[in-house]
């Protein structure tokens, strides 16, 4: 690359260590901030922005704010040592409306720049001095030279030990006037023109140096468009969208002798759910379907219809969870609903023995075994099936782009369902699971009541235990869910751990039954905890988040959350889903000491909102996106500058952008379109994806 409009040669790829002012331990320190070529430095975007483009008079400032103020130096600069080698320079300036104290540690040598009678700009921090306000250590730049430091919306980025603002400001500055107007662009020119974006360049320029904040504006919408646009560009070439995908033809859809042993009828949404999928596994083209249904829906029944139907063609299925537990569990209840078929069902995790896996490996190879369920170990445990024809990922938002086409790779077209409690914004849903069709569960099973739900402070313990003892003693079981595992001495005071808060409990109820769970136990004991407690032998089960997603036990009847704050909205939704399950009248209680309004906030709207979609909107609405929908969670590239929740309206439009592209282009292989291609596999590699 060869740089046009800032002036001569420029070469974006050099090794930042020669950028001037830039030497071997400061490239060091940007290598630790993951910047090794100057052109890196472009994308390295500020974290913040300190805006001292207002200049104020000093009568307008009010104390702790930061402001730019033009004034006069009024009185000698006097330096006086203060013990160690700490040294202060203290003077005083006004403008035509008041005065004000500077005061400066140990830059003995601006008393020789600083002349009294003249003007400076001054930024800092208003503190309260006696009865004036100060600054201390404020950027100064003198009237004539202003506008470097002051004066403008200043970038704020990033540190690491070794390297500061002005390091890194003047490096981004070399950078872009090095190459000028060739700046990186991913957008073709038509895209960026009906989206009515800014240039790259001027992007460049103004997501660094903002000119005003109507240029910052303009310049971060161009560069959020052009990630989230690269990001869909991303994700459809990985998953080979674009290209027509016959799937293996099914046949049969008449699901009477399936249900018929059932022992209750499936809701009508079941029903729906089912003969979507079957129309889409009998048409000859590939399912990629995702069945939405809050939790308590009954997604694993429509599954295994599915992998009835798969088994009456003589094909394999794969049911994968995020969970060793929930693998567990769903392993129980898919082989209640499924064995009276004959049809053999194996299991696979992580923590299995060697020998069980290889023999669960040769029953799937063989074909003898007809499904298998079991987490991620599915893909990482060299698993081959005779004839995969359908792939079933549960929970899926858990699981990334790459691990569900592992699991699909397996199969020859196997068709693919995923099934997830977690509502999710159409945009976003294709975001993550690509292109696919949705069904919704809108109805739960008969019988199912309101979970009433309670916010409380622990104030209320002595009462929750009463509550407690008389709900165990009308023979109903309780689940209490506590954040942390052990307890942590320095987050003592403030979380219950799981095992404390057991002892706790056996303390103030001596007569019940109460064991605990939690992740770092052996499967084989959690296993075992968790079949005492679903037989009803257990009172209460204390764990830790382990029970979130699927566990079914239609005695328990009481939820109760510990440390309730330190949960999303929609977790505890999950959570309280795992009461109410069998007539029983149930309830949840959620004790938080947290004081502050937006927590106090969040667990109010659980007592009032039982709707899981307008509980994830309302989650959205109140946490922001950032964990919600964090893009580690769905296994997405980081993204640098854009944020999937907060940029939602760009989303779209550049989702639309991409998708539109893609149906005219599906390889991005035309000579405009491969700047967004080449954006799109620079965003993989960071995933380790490739495209093929
Ligand atoms: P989800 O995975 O959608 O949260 P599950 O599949 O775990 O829900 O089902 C929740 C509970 O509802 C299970 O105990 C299941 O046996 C039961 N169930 C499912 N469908 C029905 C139905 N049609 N009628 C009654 N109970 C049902
Ligand atoms: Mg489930």
């Amino acid at each position: 690359m060869r740089g046009k409009g800032g002036g001569g040669l420029f070469n974006p790829d050099i090794d930042v260590r020669y950028l001037k002012g830039i030497g071997e331990a400061k490239a060091k320190a940007l290598a630790r901030l993951g910047i090794h070529r100057a052109g890196e430095l472009l994308s390295f975007f500020p974290r913040a922005y300190e805006d001292r483009s207002v200049i104020k008079t000093v009568s307008h400032l009010s104390e702790g704010e930061s402001a730019c103020v033009r004034a006069m130096v009024v009185s000698e600069p006097e330096l006086s040592r203060l013990g160690g080698r700490k040294e202060l320079l203290r003077f005083r300036v006004s403008d035509s409306t008041g005065t004000l104290l500077i005061n400066i540690f140990n830059q003995s040598w601006l008393r020789q720049k600083l002349r009294r009678g003249e003007s400076y700009i001054f930024y800092g921090k208003t503190q309260l001095f006696g009865r004036s306000f100060a600054f201390t250590n404020p950027i100064i730049e003198a009237e004539d030279e202003a506008g470097r430091l002051t004066g403008r919306i200043m970038p704020v980025y990033r540190l690491t030990s070794g390297i500061n603002q002005r390091d890194i400001g003047r490096a981004v500055r070399q950078v872009l006037d090095g190459v000028g107007l060739d700046v990186p662009e991913a957008l073709p020119a038509e895209t960026a023109r009906r989206n009515r974006l800014c240039t790259a360049r001027y992007a460049y320029e103004n997501i660094h140096f903002p000119g005003s904040a109507h240029a910052l504006a303009l310049a971060r919408q161009r560069l959020v468009f052009e990630e989230l646009f690269t990001l869909v560009c991303a994700l459809s070439l990985v998953r080979g969208e674009g290209e027509a995908k016959p799937g293996i033809a099914l046949e049969g859809r008449d699901f009477s002798a399936f249900t018929s042993t059932l022992p209750f009828s499936p809701t009508g949404a079941q029903l729906r759910a089912i003969a979507d999928c079957a129309r889409d596994m009998c048409s000859g083209r590939l399912m990629n379907r995702l069945v939405q249904g809050d939790v308590g829906s009954g997604k694993t029944l429509v599954a295994a219809a599915l992998i009835w139907l798969a088994a009456e063609n003589s094909l394999q299925s794969a049911f994968m969870a995020p969970t060793e537990l929930l693998a567990e569990q769903h392993y129980a209840t898919l082989s209640g609903f499924l064995s009276p078929f004959g049809i053999k069902i194996v299991k696979l995790t992580g923590s299995m023995g060697a020998k069980a896996k290889r023999e669960a490996r040769a029953a799937l190879a063989s074909g003898e075994a007809a499904l298998a369920v079991g987490t991620h170990a599915l893909i990482s445990e060299g698993v081959e099936f005779k004839r995969l024809g359908l792939v079933v990922t549960d929970e899926q938002h858990r699981f990334g782009v790459a691990q569900r086409a592992a699991l699909q790779a397996k199969g020859e077209r196997a068709h693919v369902l995923v099934m997830s409690a977690t509502p999710i914004p159409r945009t976003l849903a294709l975001i993550i699971y690509g292109d696919l069709d949705v069904s919704l569960i809108d109805e739960l099973p008969p019988g199912r009541q309101r979970v009433d739900t309670f916010a409380v402070t622990s104030a209320y313990r002595k009462r929750l235990n009463g509550f407690i003892s008389r709900l165990t003693g009308e023979g109903r079981q309780v689940f209490v869910v506590c954040p942390a595992i052990e307890a942590d001495p320095e987050a003592m005071k403030e979380l219950v751990s799981a095992e404390e808060h057991t002892l706790e409990l056996r303390r103030a109820l001596p007569g019940l039954s109460i064991e605990c769970i939690h992740g770092k136990m052996k499967p084989r004991a959690r296993e075992e905890i968790m079949a005492r407690f679903a037989a009803g032998e257990t009172d209460v089960l204390v764990s830790t988040t382990v029970i979130e997603v699927g566990v079914d036990v239609p005695n328990a009847a009481l939820m109760i959350v510990e440390n309730a704050e330190r949960f999303g909205l929609s977790q505890l939704h999950q959570l309280r889903g795992r009461v109410g399950r069998g007539g029983h009248k149930s309830y949840c209680v959620l004790v938080s000491d947290a004081k502050n309004p937006e927590s106090q906030e969040r667990l109010a709207a659980m007592t009032h909102i039982y709707d899981g979609f307008k509980i994830a909107e309302e989650d959205l609405r109140l946490r922001g996106p950032g964990d919600f929908f964090g893009a580690r969670q769905h296994g997405l590239p980081e993204l640098h500058i854009a944020d999937l929740g907060a940029d939602m309206d760009v989303l779209k439009s550049a989702q639309s952008a991409a998708l539109e592209l893609l149906e005219a282009d599906p390889n991005l292989a035309r000579a405009e379109n491969r700047p967004a291609r080449a954006a799109a596999e620079r965003l993989l590699a960071v995933t380790g994806e490739r495209l093929s």
